[in-house]
């Protein structure tokens, strides 16, 4: 099946078309024809994209809204002009997998989208007014153009977390707010933690109820979970994406009374704050230079510059917090796994992080881990009794997964 993947947010919409089905879902051999981006949305968009070989290529198009953006990228895949030999009309694209963002308490796992779903996805708009009404406009659009025969499949990025326990779930709220407005955890990352620990299972031979692991998602978005028997029994993210790890922009965890101090102290609006811990706060807002960890890297290399030293270890410091506290959750666990584009590419983050963990048994292989980047990998030393791999995420490829599984009735391995 050629499944279209498509990951549509209010500015921009990334896309990939992956060719699998059953069998090549189980031998781990799919098959990534294209993907892309495109930036810019609302006005000249840039639209960015590589087909399975070759190089990047870049065009332009006036793009008005996600709609047109989408309407755009779906008959340019499927036209003449664009190169893939595996499609070359609209019906060459035989499903379609959309990662949704927030499904609420709605959706424990991936669903084939109907008009009742598309009704559930509507009735999350108010837990993710920003994310979810473009996850909508995607699929309308893209049943529209492909028609009501073509399978589409709802990935949601909060599915994953359905699993956590009441204990872990529930804040210390009074409890009417919970049930009057879901004022609850549902964390994030969903998809990417569920791939991740799939793939340790896969790389170990191991099966689910075999598998206490602690993932950790280092992105531009960071989050950790803590994975016991396949499922998630904590996550770090919250009701929104604000809580946990320190993150590129966004602070993480942080005394709740603060927000009120900052709002009278700066006098500033309780959603101009909300802007301030979401995208002035974590790396960037302590280094005061960007949110970029590979930049603080250099910078830190070439200048050692104080606060840029501090935003790292602030970052390095709860994370190792959060792997000490799962491992409470849990009660231990087998292995910790590092993703996301910090997670999988900097070694010199993973040792931070790792570090004083002997006490759990944890011990990085400087040589493995050094040479652990962009690809699966154990980094713990032989003698380590809590294992650490890097694996690279892959929410595109389960997306496509999920697609064919739920298109045929089947029950996903991961
Ligand atoms: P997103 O969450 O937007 O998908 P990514 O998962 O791609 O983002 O992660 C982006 C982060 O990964 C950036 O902070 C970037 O600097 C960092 N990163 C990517 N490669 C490296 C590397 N080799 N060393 C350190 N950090 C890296």
């Amino acid at each position: 099946m050629n499944v279209l993947v498509v990951n549509s947010g209010s500015s921009t919409l990334k896309f990939q078309v992956i060719a699998t089905d059953l069998d090549r879902i189980r031998q781990h051999q799919d098959d990534r024809l294209c993907r892309g981006d495109v930036e810019g949305i609302g006005g000249e968009a840039t639209i960015r994209f590589r087909l399975r070989t070759g190089p990047s290529q870049t065009i332009t198009a006036s793009l008005a809204d996600v709609a047109a953006a989408v309407e755009y990228v779906v008959r340019w895949i499927a036209s003449d002009r664009f190169g893939l030999p595996e499609i070359k009309n609209l019906s060459d694209i035989h499903a379609v997998g959309h990662r949704v963002v927030h499904g609420g308490e709605l959706f424990q796992e991936s669903a084939l989208i109907d008009d009742k779903v598309l009704q559930g996805i509507e009735n999350c708009i108010d837990l993710a007014p920003l994310h979810n009404p473009s996850n909508v406009t995607g699929i309308l659009t893209a049943r529209k153009i492909l028609g009501n025969e073509v399978p589409q499949v709802a990935v949601f990025d909060t599915a994953f977390h359905q699993s956590l326990p009441e204990q872990a779930y529930l804040y210390a709220l009074p409890y009417h707010l919970y049930q009057r407005h879901r004022i609850r955890r549902y964390g994030f990352h969903g998809t990417s933690h569920r791939y991740v620990a799939s793939r340790y299972r896969a790389l170990r031979g191991r099966t689910r109820d075999e598998t206490n692991i602690i993932t950790l998602h280092l992105g531009n978005g960071c989050s950790a979970a803590a994975i016991k028997r396949g499922a998630s029994l904590d996550t770090s993210m919250g009701m929104t994406p604000l809580e946990g790890l320190v993150m590129g922009t966004r602070s993480g965890d942080l005394d709740p009374a603060i927000v009120s101090v900052i709002a009278q102290k700066e006098e500033m609006s309780i959603s101009e704050v909300d802007t301030l811990l979401n995208n002035q706060s974590g790396l960037l807002g302590v280094s005061g230079l960007t949110n970029d960890m590979r930049e603080l890297q250099a910078e830190l290399k070439e200048h050692n510059n104080r606060r840029v030293r501090l935003a790292i270890e602030i970052f390095c410091y709860r994370a190792r917090k959060y792997l000490g506290a799962y491992l409470a959750s849990m009660g231990g666990a087998d292995a910790i796994v590092f993703t996301g584009g910090i997670g999988e590419n900097s070694p010199d983050i993973r040792a931070r992080i790792s570090s004083g963990m002997e006490w759990a048994g944890l011990r990085l292989d400087a040589t493995k881990n050094h040479e652990a980047v962009g690809r699966e990998s154990k980094i713990s030393t032989e003698d380590s009794t809590l294992l650490a791999y890097a694996i690279p995420t892959d929410e595109e490829l389960l997306i496509a997964r999920d697609t064919v599984c739920v298109t045929l009735h089947e029950t996903h391995p991961a």
